[in-house]
């Protein structure tokens, strides 16, 4: 089971170009198998460069990535089983369908890791099961699913390879609040059925917040921030120095306390502030 960790990682783009551009500059950064992380930080901080360099897509150009130890930039075979460890969901994945069924492109993984037939059929079910994709449009185009089932069907097709990192690279962007919920929910569930690491891109707080119990955030090319959900969200000034927001529940217990209402730290979900504010009802005492 892997621990991936980044040292001194750097990626500048079209190096010795005029188009030089320093996405990523001195990444240190473990994590541990069977972490939830959510990265967070805006468009252009580096995140899905970041992602990119889990299995070895990108290269570092300065600074190494080792998995248990290894470089990744060592060996090319070991880049190659990393493909299948790491399993990493673009952004706007659906874009990446381009088998005639939705059974077939989910098992292109699998198939890709030259799996018997039985085994590949198996994989296909139980990850469509994880994402909810029904087994009867099996046959059918991805082309005529809607965007929220393609999104799944894409997901489903980097499960299949049982990946022991997942990471997904904004999987909600586009989807409507209820599809957004139910794909977050299907993720939370492969991670605590099957022990994965989980490395959640995402802008929205809100989402990260509900979910992973880490939290780095990245500003042009640094992660500046690393911590669990209360620490983070325990420094609400500095967020808002970068930009960030802090999710609505920190936000509106903070505004309680600036009323003398003494609602605890740890409210960054609306289910806490909501228990929160209950218990100082019914007992005049914080969650
Ligand atoms: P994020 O995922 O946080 O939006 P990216 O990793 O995509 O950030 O981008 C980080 C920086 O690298 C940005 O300044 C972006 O313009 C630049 N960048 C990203 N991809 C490329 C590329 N293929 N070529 C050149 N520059 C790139
Ligand atoms: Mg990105």
């Amino acid at each position: 089971m892997p621990t991936i960790k980044t040292q001194a990682l750097t990626h500048i783009y079209s190096q010795g170009s005029p188009f030089e551009s320093i996405a990523l500059e001195n990444i240190n950064i473990e994590i541990s198998q069977g972490e939830f992380v959510g990265l967070i930080g805006h468009t252009g901080s580096g995140k899905s460069t970041f992602v990119q360099h889990l299995n070895g897509l990108l290269l570092p150009t300065g600074g190494r990535v080792l998995l248990d130890g290894v470089d990744l930039n060592s060996s090319k075979k070991l880049r190659h089983e990393m493909r299948f460890k790491v399993g990493l969901v673009f952004q706007y994945p659906e874009y990446q369908l381009f088998e005639d069924t939705v059974y077939k492109d989910i098992s292109f993984g699998p198939r890709n890791m030259k799996l018997s037939k039985a085994e590949i059929d198996e994989r296909v079910r139980e990850a469509a099961g994880f994402v909810g994709v029904p087994e009867e449009i099996f046959e059918k185009s991805p082309l005529e699913l809607s965007g929220g089932q393609k999104r799944r069907v894409a997901i489903a097709g980097v499960i299949a390879m049982r990946p022991s990192v997942l990471v997904l690279d904004e999987p909600t962007a586009g989807l409507d609040p209820e599809g957004c919920e139910s794909i977050l929910k299907n993720i939370c569930d492969y991670h605590e059925a099957t022990g994965a690491t989980i490395i959640l891109v995402s802008h929205s707080m809100e989402d990260i917040a509900r979910y992973a119990s880490r939290l780095i955030v990245f500003v042009d090319g640094h992660a500046v921030m690393d911590g669990s959900p209360e620490e983070i969200f325990s420094q609400a000034d500095r967020l808002r120095t970068i930009g960030l927001d802090v999710p609505v529940a920190t936000d509106i217990a903070s505004r309680l306390k600036q009323l003398n209402i003494d609602v605890p730290d740890c409210c960054y979900t609306i289910p806490q502030l909501k228990n929160a504010i209950l218990s100082l009802k019914k007992e005049g005492t914080p969650c």
